[in-house]
């Protein structure tokens, strides 16, 4: 007879801080960090996680919290979970770890969210040449649904994930990802042809010790300097999947990440009730607490079969997923497009990014003719169940990238009509939105309509 529900392997009291959880909690890849709890292939598992912030932002109606977040933390994970088969030998590397997600959730207790905008000075966000100030929407659920008192007259379902599911980067994957990241760093704008609207933003996030946890490595200790000083951070997604922040990654999901240490160190965080394709306002999701029932699989030598690296080692290669049975079902959206031409009316070259930029701010001066303010639009299109698309990248010189919005997520009908947009006072929606002032030194991009 198999045991009914899952094993609990790592256990979360939102009431304590990140450090005095009971099972220690990291927020960096490296292989040196040792494994918290060990799980057979086949098993059930639950693993409980605190928000990004660890509960440095709170369920307050303020912006403060957002304006002065500590970037250094981000963001706490639960693991690494060591996975052996059933006759006890470790998933090894160049095997693929198939992690199915079971079923996930809001921690009992601990129903709600937020998204927010941050600083310009502190992380900014896809349009932070629009959106400098920091600002914040509170979300609550009820059951599947989420609604905020900071941006009335939408009700969404959630479809929940993790932004963060990873395996364990070897040495040598570490050494690769420090050394081009801090090219990047190095020889900046010019070499990678990044695109201008993203000047202001950081170029990558390289390891610091400030801020930086360890799990069971003793902070302080002459191992965990050592380790602090390489450990890789957690922001953009990498060979071992990590901070990809995939929507879809919900019930019934399945990844197939690759291992590239022995046991796969699986280490999982970053829960979102709900998400925007491309979290646009970065602080992006619905954030919250919460937790992911698991079922692994090792899939020997998964990755010599499946996999062709693409690089110059073996280890330059992706995850793969499959999308769950599971999600929200929207019959009607109106989509609005973007192309590669900027907002000073510049063209480039067939860039995606650029394109994906006019979409999302085509989306947000429309929407706010419906009563909201553009934060809170910006703020809403990076946390609801949008679509993005890459629609066309072939058709020099310029790329076209949609934005579909689900209509019935507003109180109102969203659609353009013959007698034009809706007035009166019941539209004014644009109260209470907690934020704070910009008083960084960096110019803004000149855009007049940023200013609501
Ligand atoms: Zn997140």
């Amino acid at each position: 007879m198999s045991n009914l529900g899952a094993r609990l392997v790592v256990p979360i009291d939102v009431k304590k801080k990140p450090k005095e959880q009971k099972v220690p909690l990291h927020n960096r890849w490296h292989p040196a960090i040792p494994p918290v709890a060990e799980v057979r292939t086949g098993e059930l598992f639950r693993v409980e996680m605190v928000d990004f912030s660890g509960g440095g932002i709170t369920k307050e109606y303020t912006a403060q919290d957002i304006k002065f977040q500590d970037p250094s933390i981000v963001h706490y994970l639960s693991g690494p979970i060591r996975v052996v088969d059933a006759e006890g030998n470790p998933a090894k590397p160049g095997d693929l770890l198939a992690v199915e997600i079971c079923n996930l959730g809001p921690l009992p207790g601990d129903e709600w969210g937020y998204t927010a905008i941050f600083d310009r000075e502190n992380g900014g966000g896809f349009l932070t040449d629009h959106f400098p100030g920091a600002a914040k929407a509170i979300w609550y659920f009820e059951g599947i649904y989420a609604y905020s008192p900071h941006i009335p007259g939408v009700r969404f379902p959630g479809l929940t994930h993790p932004g963060i599911v990873g395996t364990a980067p070897s040495m040598e994957l570490l050494n690769i990802w420090n050394e081009r990241e801090r090219q990047v760093e190095e020889t900046g704008l010019h070499t990678f042809k990044l695109c201008e609207v993203l000047h202001s933003r950081p170029l990558a996030n390289l390891p610091s010790t400030k801020g930086c946890v360890l799990g069971k490595i003793k902070e302080g200790s002459g191992e965990w300097e050592r380790i602090a000083r390489e450990a890789a951070r957690t922001i953009p997604g990498r060979e071992n999947g990590g901070n990809c922040d995939i929507k879809n990654l919900s019930r019934g999901s399945k990844v197939y990440l690759p291992v590239f240490v022995e046991g796969a160190n699986l280490s999982t965080g970053d829960m979102h009730f709900s998400q925007g394709d491309g979290e646009v306002a970065f602080c992006g999701a619905i954030e919250m607490s919460g937790f992911l029932e698991l079922k692994c699989e090792i899939i020997r030598d998964g990755m010599s079969k499946y996999l062709t690296p693409m690089g110059p080692t073996r280890l330059h290669v992706n995850p793969i997923f499959e999308i769950g049975p599971v999600e929200p079902r929207f019959s009607e959206w109106l989509v609005f497009e973007g192309i590669s031409v900027d907002e000073s009316g510049r063209q480039h070259y067939l860039d995606a990014s650029v394109a994906y930029k006019r979409a999302v701010l085509n989306a947000i001066d429309y929407l706010s003719r419906f009563g909201y303010s553009k934060q809170q639009i910006y703020l809403l299109l990076s946390c609801c169940p949008c679509e993005g698309r890459i629609s066309g990248i072939v058709d020099a010189p310029n790329a076209v990238a949609t934005l579909a919005i689900p209509i019935a997520i507003f109180d109102q009908d969203i659609r353009p009509k013959t007698t034009g947009v809706p007035t009166g006072p019941r539209l004014v929606r644009n109260g209470g939105l907690p934020q704070c002032s910009y008083d960084g030194n960096l110019p803004i991009t000149k855009n007049p309509s940023a200013t609501t």
